[in-house]
């Protein structure tokens, strides 16, 4: 059963993917990956440098192969309705109903960057087929027909506007791939 956080183990490892509190390094044990000169490596996971939406395959091009996850033995029934309050709360607070690439921003330091966007009248902004999500203003959706010229130039607008109206510089948690 899949639920929550979608993508493969290589972009959440890459990522340090996590929510509600939990990310991959507190369960990654070891990653096993090929690097561009074809050796394979492994490492443990003090060597990852997990830090926040970021490890060492960050800045390298690195390939991951494998992982090897350190799990906690729990009762199959107690983690199903884990794993149900978790995607009723995504269900209730995210639109995940529509296609998007998760969260835009990172959190900020002292700010919840949702929050922000939202108090800066944001919510529902839409440039082309590129709309800030009215469910959570941290998510940009696509309206169904929006390019990824709609949803950079919205980006844009939104960090300016946000910069403009409260003095904070919102990051991209999500990477751009491309020009
Ligand atoms: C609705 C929705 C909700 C989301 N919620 C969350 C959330 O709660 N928390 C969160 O952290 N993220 C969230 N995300 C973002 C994303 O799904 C995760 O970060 C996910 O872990 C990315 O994995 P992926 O396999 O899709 O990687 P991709 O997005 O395809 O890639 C991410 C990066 O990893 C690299 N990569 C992928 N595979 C490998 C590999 N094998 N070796 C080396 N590099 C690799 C890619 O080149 C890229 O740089 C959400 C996305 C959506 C659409």
């Amino acid at each position: 059963m899949h639920l929550g956080i979608p993508g493969t183990i290589g972009g959440a490892v890459k990522m340090n993917a996590g929510a509600y509190g939990k990310e991959m390094k507190d369960i990654v044990f070891s990653t096993t990956y090929i690097d561009l000169d074809g050796n394979i490596n492994k490492i443990n996971l003090d060597e990852h440098e997990f830090e926040y939406r970021k490890s060492i395959f960050k800045d390298k091009r690195y390939i991951i192969l494998e992982s090897t996850l350190k799990l906690k033995k729990g009762k199959k029934e107690e983690i199903e309705n884990k794993m149900k309050e978790y995607q009723t709360l995504r269900k209730e607070k995210q639109p995940i109903s529509k296609p998007s690439a998760g969260s835009t921003f990172k959190r900020g330091e002292d700010y919840i960057t949702a929050k922000l966007i939202d108090e800066c009248g944001l919510k529902g902004k839409q440039i082309g087929g590129a709309k800030v999500s009215e469910k959570h203003a941290g998510f940009i959706v696509n309206e169904g027909n929006a390019t990824s010229k709609d949803i950079l130039d919205l980006i844009e607008y939104v960090k300016k506007e946000v910069y403009e109206k409260t003095g904070k510089k919102i990051e991209l948690e999500i990477e751009i791939v491309g020009e």
